[in-house]
């Protein structure tokens, strides 16, 4: 029966990273919401790997941060190791990654539900959606859940993000346990009703490694690998850096060997994914152990990361070694690598095949097109990693929240973060396979930068209603556009007298003629703090935040331009017919598109460039590279 403690504004199924996004954003516009999950226990568990971030993941997290989301605070909260990817690369493609402690993370995403005192987490298996007609607008409508046990809760709007749970299945070997994750059920009831709704699912599955006992692993015969002396925080309102750098902790890299190979060839017949169990398709760029051996089979030594999975834990995760294999073959391949002759398992590896959605069945306000008030986001549309879930889940709580409120839903721009280009690539592509972002996959790649994150996004987090003008990221953010401003103004700055330079042999001068810009000279001198400081001394006063924003400024300065041009190029072209160039895709003009867009497009076979835009996967260069040289021409 309804009553007034079981009407909510929204109601979250799911308590992952999306469902713990959703709720905090929803929360943040006002509304009232219940977060309904499976156990309270498990709230922002990490299924995987004890890490957040890393090239376009890492810029989602900075994304969900800006629009005052949960999991760039408390990845920072949780952290054991920074490393900032891609650091020799141009600051756009450099992407933050932490490894976290896995308990810390989640007791501290707890606690920011918590204390949000709005959202009440609920313990309860939903097994179905309270679905009703409406006439007046001529479309089903979504009112609610019933729990199992018939209890049932209203809402105005509800966000479903069950995850790898519905219709979970788990391998190991031959067994197979029906589960969303191990030791945990999976949500078969929900997937039985939603199916005879008539929507579109998919099968898809992902794998983890088994966990390995510290105490048993000789570390002296790993390579060390350190965390960042200045690590790159997810938050501008993370506290207490000088304590975070400090107690930063090593991961360790190790080999396979060919004892290793062999041992997974020999068994290959006895895992789950080439035993012919798993129909389902796997992520691409996180293979198994299994895979890896099978698609390079010439390659004898893969790396192996062993993370710590917390600063008090006896776990190691060994980053790399994915796998379905039986326990006995586990522990067989992982005691044949050096350094892990004794390493004991905790808890052996497994694959999970789940069901998902197909994401075209949504508006790109993550609104489903079927059924009104009923947002779908996370791994259950199709994408897979914690980031990608969490970025999708603060779309689908503002949308819920507004809808409540009956207000104008939010379509994020693929033009102003990368988490609107997944909600575009999501809806209007679909998937093929997991989907997990990649910094290619953005038109706009040079000026989605982490170091602008603020600018792009926390004026939007105001405009929406996340934010206010007393709170701490507002007040933050004010002070910080005043101080860029102020300095990106400098970059015409000229010093008005000649300062020498001794250039090493082969160096460019570095000589600043009186009239040399500060822009110039940064160029020249590729961005040297300490030249710069020397020779436009006030710029020591930048925070660090700062000088990189203002030195990513002068270094794409035009390339946007160009870029834009590029794209429109393309835009116009979309009408244009293709020539078949299956047998044209090996020539040089070709040899800069990945061997997965070749694959993709032999597959596909677009005939026309609009086709092949619409191409799960297709990145916007190799849309380019086909407008340049394949498109026929008439004259
Ligand atoms: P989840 O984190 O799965 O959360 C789903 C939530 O929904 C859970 O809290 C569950 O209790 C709840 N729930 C489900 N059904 C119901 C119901 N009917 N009623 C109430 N509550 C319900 N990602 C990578 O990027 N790289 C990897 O290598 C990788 N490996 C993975 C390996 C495994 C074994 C698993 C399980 C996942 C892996 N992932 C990996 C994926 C990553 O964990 C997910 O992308 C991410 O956790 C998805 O977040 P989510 O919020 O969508 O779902």
């Amino acid at each position: 029966m309804a009553n007034a403690s079981n009407f909510f504004d929204v109601i979250v199924i799911g308590g992952g990273h999306a469902g713990c996004e959703s709720a905090i954003a929803a929360h943040n516009l006002g509304a009232r919401t219940a977060l309904v999950t499976f156990s309270s226990q498990n709230v922002g568990v990490l299924s995987c790997n004890p890490a957040f971030g890393g090239v376009g993941k890492g810029h989602i997290v900075c994304e969900i941060d800006a629009l005052n989301g949960g999991m760039g605070m408390v990845a920072d909260k949780a952290s054991l190791q920074y490393r900032l990817l891609n650091r020799s690369r141009g600051p756009a493609v450099r992407g933050p990654r932490a490894q976290v402690d896995r308990a810390i993370y989640a007791r501290e995403m707890q606690k920011l539900i918590h204390q949000s005192g709005n959202i009440e987490v609920i313990a309860g298996e939903v097994e179905d959606l309270l679905i009703e007609y409406d006439t007046d607008a001529g479309k089903e409508q979504c009112k609610g859940v019933v729990l199992k046990g018939g209890v049932r809760l209203t809402a105005h709007a509800v966000v479903l993000t069950t995850g790898t749970f519905l219709g979970g299945l788990i391998f190991r070997g031959d067994i197979r346990t029906e589960a969303g994750r191990v030791g945990e059920k999976s949500a078969t009831r929900l997937k039985d009703n939603l199916l005879q709704r008539g929507m579109a699912t998919i099968r898809l599955k992902t794998g983890t490694p088994p966990r390995l006992r510290a105490d048993s692993i000789d570390f002296a015969k790993f390579q060390k690998q350190p965390g960042d002396v200045e690590p790159t925080f997810f938050s501008p309102l993370t506290e207490g850096r000088n304590e975070l750098a400090a107690r930063q902790l090593h991961c360790h890299i190790a080999h396979t060997n060919g004892e290793t190979k062999q041992i997974v060839e020999d068994n290959l017949e006895r895992s789950a994914l080439y035993g012919g169990e798993i129909e389902g398709v796997g992520p691409r760029y996180c293979p198994s152990i299994e895979d890896k051996i099978r698609r390079f089979h010439t390659k004898e030594v893969h790396q192996v990361f062993l993370e710590p999975e917390g600063f008090d834990s006896n776990l190691i995760y060994p980053n790399g070694l994915s796998t379905s294999l039986p326990s006995d073959v586990q522990k067989a391949f992982i005691n044949s690598m050096a350094g892990l002759e004794k390493a004991e398992i905790d808890t052996p590896g497994y694959a999970v095949e789940y069901s998902a959605f197909d994401p075209r069945q949504l508006h790109p306000t993550l609104e489903s097109k079927q059924v009104q008030r009923l947002l779908l986001a996370g791994q259950i549309n199709g994408t897979t990693g914690y980031e990608e879930a969490g970025g999708q889940g603060v779309i689908a709580g503002i949308n819920a929240a507004k809808l409540a409120r009956n207000e104008e839903l939010f379509v994020p721009d693929a033009s102003e973060s990368y988490i609107g280009v997944m909600i575009r690539d999501l809806t209007t592509k679909g998937v093929d396979e997991p989907y997990r972002m990649f910094t290619s996959r953005a038109e706009h790649r040079l000026k989605l930068r982490i170091d602008n994150v603020a600018e792009r996004m926390v004026p939007q987090a105001f405009a929406l209603g996340l934010i206010h003008s007393q709170d701490k990221r507002w007040l933050w953010f004010a002070q910080h556009e005043k101080q860029v401003q102020a300095a990106v103004v400098m970059l015409n700055h000229k010093p008005g007298k000649k300062t020498p330079s001794n250039p090493q042999p082969g160096e460019a001068s570095r000589e600043v003629e009186k009239d040399t810009t500060l822009g110039e000279f940064a160029k020249r001198c590729r961005f040297d703090r300490d030249e710069i400081i020397a020779r436009f001394p006030y710029t020591a006063e930048w925070t660090g935040d700062v000088f990189q924003r203002v030195m990513s400024e002068a270094l794409y300065d035009g390339y946007e331009k160009r870029y834009t041009q590029q794209l429109e190029k393309a835009q116009a072209a979309e009408g244009l017919k293709l020539k078949d160039f299956a047998d044209t895709l090996g020539e040089t003009q070709f040899a800069t598109i990945s061997h997965e867009a070749k694959e993709k497009l032999l597959k596909y076979k677009p005939k026309t460039v609009r086709d092949a835009m619409e191409i799960p996967g297709l990145t916007p260069h190799v849309i380019a590279t086909l407008v340049a040289h394949a498109v026929e021409r008439t004259q």
